[in-house]
């Protein structure tokens, strides 16, 4: 990466760019760490030319892009905030100064986890930006992963997974989310990843270009009897997510359909809708799976069309219409640098921004805090392991029942005795990442026990436990009723 290049596309992406500012905090930094190289051997400053490219490409403002060059200058060099000050004015010396408190963490595990947390959602409210630096810094460490001790690898990945990618999705600024998921699941489940990367990018690829060719060429006819401009793409879902969806379905690599869909972008919204009719009359749409975000958007911002239709060969094939501003918005985030252009104080900050300054006002004390941010705003889940191998996704705190549930109703309805890590545990037994799980069943038994109401986490367990005791009141109550008619 070169200071060259990040000034060419930042003329390309910044609206009011100044290639003076870009260079002198470039040679700024560069005097800064003069000296200083990276655990990879490459020189500091490459470090922070990244940072500020990825910035520049996620479109964030000129003042960002300058402190993203600086974001670690403080931390590690004899320059001081007040000297950034000085040369750069107050709004990048915030900015810098937010990035150095964030990266300052002095404690270990679980408190280490609650304090990142806490800081994260803190500069979130703070001022966004501080937390577009931060995601593109650790992109960059998460790039240069392979030069650190493993234990290292594992724990930044981990974090990444934990903190980071999740607050990218609910800022939804998909484009760094994306590259990060990546990054972590290949250091974390390296044989997953490696098995999935084989069959998604070789064994299938020229497969889904054919079919993804041959169904734009039939919506193009129709298109091109319309006035519409459009642009169609295929817009194909990153290995993490695929995994993350086969984990969840517990399904195989070719069950899961939906691994791309047909990005149709268009000028306005009347022609949004308008292709989605078009699209409609082509293919049949399949019950319950068009989404209409334009009208009522995700709680990150989100907005398009989304349908899917029973296209050729009889497969299920997603579309997702929108306008080029709504395509930008989901990369680059909807927070991104044109709501700063004008008062910082009337920035619009999605739903749940406010929501949390709620509950931080309410609470103190950092566990607190971050229970509450966890429950309203994270869902908490955990993974835990059938003794196949199969990783299954539960609420914290869930039980064996969950578990038994979650796998199968019948399974779940005969549990008799619960097996974890080995060890015999009660059937109200509190799981925990990683655990291994044996569900011994009794075939001759067909109810769920009531009592277990009173601990199951997940609304399945729920569910399925009350369905079966309405089956037997109403049992109990026809032969009531059919004993007193006779
Ligand atoms: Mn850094």
């Amino acid at each position: 990466m070169t200071i060259e290049r990040l000034i060419q596309r930042a003329i390309e992406n910044i609206p009011e760019v100044d290639t003076e500012v870009i260079m002198k905090a470039y040679k700024f930094a560069k005097r800064a760490h003069e000296n200083q190289t990276r655990k990879s051997g490459e020189a500091y400053i490459e470090h922070s030319i990244f940072t500020a490219f990825e910035l520049v490409q996620i479109k964030a403002d000129l003042n960002t892009v300058v402190a993203g060059l600086l974001h670690d200058v403080p931390e590690d060099t004899q320059y001081t905030i007040e000297d950034i000050r000085k040369e750069f004015g107050d709004d990048v010396a915030s900015l810098v100064n937010g990035i150095t408190k964030l990266g300052k963490i002095k404690y270990r595990g679980i408190e280490r986890y609650r304090e990142n947390l806490k800081k994260m959602f803190l500069a979130i409210t703070d001022d966004i930006r501080i937390v577009y630096i931060k995601f593109c810094d650790r992109l960059h460490n998460l790039k240069t992963l392979d030069a650190l001790p493993k234990n290292k690898q594992e724990r930044i990945a981990r974090e990444t997974l934990e903190i980071y990618t999740p607050i990218a999705g609910l800022l939804g600024i998909w484009r760094l989310k994306w590259q990060m998921e990546d990054i972590c699941f290949k250091h974390l489940y390296p044989k997953e990843y490696q098995e999935l990367e084989y069959e998604y990018e070789i064994e299938k690829r020229s497969e889904r270009n054919q079919f993804f060719q041959k169904t734009k060429n039939i919506l193009e006819k129709e298109l091109k009897k319309t006035k519409i401009d459009y642009e169609i793409t295929a817009r194909f879902k990153h290995l993490y997510s695929i995994w993350q969806k086969m984990q969840r379905k517990d399904r195989k690599f070719d069950e899961i359909y939906d691994v791309f869909a047909l990005r149709v972008v268009v000028k306005n919204i009347e022609n949004c809708y308008k292709v989605l009719g078009i699209i409609h009359t082509i293919w049949k749409p399949l019950l319950n799976r068009f989404k209409d975000y334009i009208a009522v958007p995700k709680p990150n911002g989100y907005r398009s069309l989304h349908t899917t239709v029973i296209g050729i060969d009889n497969k299920a094939t997603e579309f997702q219409i929108k306008t080029r501003e709504m395509y930008e918005e989901s990369l680059f985030g909807s927070q991104s640098h044109w709501n700063y252009k004008s008062d910082r104080s009337s920035t619009k900050k999605p739903g749940w921004v406010n929501e949390m300054l709620e509950i931080q006002k309410e609470n103190k004390n950092t566990e607190d805090f971050v229970k509450e941010i966890k429950f309203n705003i994270f869902q908490d889940r955990i993974f835990v392991f059938s003794p196949k191998g199969d990783v299954i996704e539960l609420p914290i705190k869930s039980t064996p029942i969950d578990f038994a549930y979650a796998i199968h109703t019948d399974i779940g309805n005969r549990v008799t005795q619960a097996i974890v890590n080995e060890k015999i545990v009660t059937l109200n037994h509190e799981l925990k990442n990683g655990d291994l799980v044996e569900i011994i069943i009794d075939k001759s038994r067909k109810s769920p026990n009531n009592e277990w109401l009173s601990f199951v986490k997940t609304k399945k367990a729920k569910e399925r436990i009350k369905q079966y005791s309405k089956n037997k009141t109403l049992d109990k109550f026809k032969k009531i009723f059919y004993k007193d008619v006779s």
